[in-house]
């Protein structure tokens, strides 16, 4: 397998093609933004945290039946995927009211819902990404009836696994933000529909159990303070990574040559 041309840069990630038509390469940066791009900044390490988090993730719910995109980890920053046509809709789930359904709607953060609640919303930056009904993704066809079927019952699914996942390492899955894509089957005869992108502390929030300390993107978001050390936190309790589990954020001030002075 070779890594061919550039295909899509997103904010997080970047596509690359193959020399096999079905795969790509999946390229995660250190890139962090929020707001729909207005705050921006470099977090090291972060792509590398986020890969093998989403690679665990990923392979966890594989080994619990969910069909995914994800077909292996290459390096440090990227990873072999189906190449899947993606749905314009990005599918949120959430267990505790927080972010958005807190400003949206009014209901006060740390709220335990009684279900879980399941909303869409469209894939488009220059609209913020707006909740849309399932009657706007009909009419505007911009998924089937039944692909939603089987996309939500998938969801609930996803949902439960994680949740049972993140507790078993004290750590509470508040809301996740999950893509999905149509991608050919193994022996080409079925265009299936498959679990897409990345699930890392970038599309999720998780909170620890006891303490409720955020390990997740709102440390970026809310100015919480270092944002590496949250994600190394779900790294190190889901038992991965710990090679890099000491990597703190550095600073580096400008460099300056030393002058001698002349004798
Ligand atoms: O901002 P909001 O409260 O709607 O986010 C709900 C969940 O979806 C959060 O976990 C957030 O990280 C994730 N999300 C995302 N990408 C977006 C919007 C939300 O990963 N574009």
């Amino acid at each position: 397998m070779n890594k061919g041309k550039k295909l899509y840069e997103g904010k997080a990630k970047v596509l690359y093609l193959t020399n096999d038509k079905h795969l790509l390469v999946q390229h995660f940066k250190d890139d962090a933004t929020a707001f729909n791009n207005l705050k921006k900044s470099k977090v090291e390490g972060k792509g590398v945290l986020n890969n093998r988090i989403s690679e665990y993730l990923l392979s966890s719910l594989a080994e619990c039946g969910i069909k995914t995109h994800f077909i292996k980890r290459l390096n440090m920053r990227e990873q072999l995927i189906k190449r899947a046509d993606i749905i314009p809709i990005e599918f949120i789930v959430r267990n505790v009211a927080s972010g958005s359904l807190t400003k949206r709607l009014g209901i006060p953060e740390g709220t335990v819902l009684e279900k879980p609640l399941l909303e869409y919303c469209l894939k488009n930056d220059n609209l913020e990404d707006p909740v849309v009904s399932k009657d706007h993704i009909f009419n505007f066809d911009w998924a089937s009836e039944a692909d939603i079927k089987q996309i939500d019952k998938m969801t609930l699914r996803i949902n439960d696994i994680l949740i049972g996942l993140f507790k078993g390492i004290g750590i509470k899955l508040i809301d996740f933000k999950i893509e999905y894509g149509k991608a050919w089957n193994k022996d080409k005869s079925e265009n299936e529909i498959v679990l897409a992108d990345e699930i890392s502390p970038d599309t999720c929030r998780l909170w620890d159990d006891k303490t409720e300390k955020k390990l997740d993107k709102d440390r970026f978001r809310k100015d919480l303070g270092n944002i590496i050390e949250g994600y190394q936190e779900v790294a190190r309790r889901l038992g991965i990574m710990p090679e890099i589990a000491n990597v703190k954020e550095v600073n580096f001030n400008k460099q300056s040559s030393i002058k001698f002075k002349k004798k």
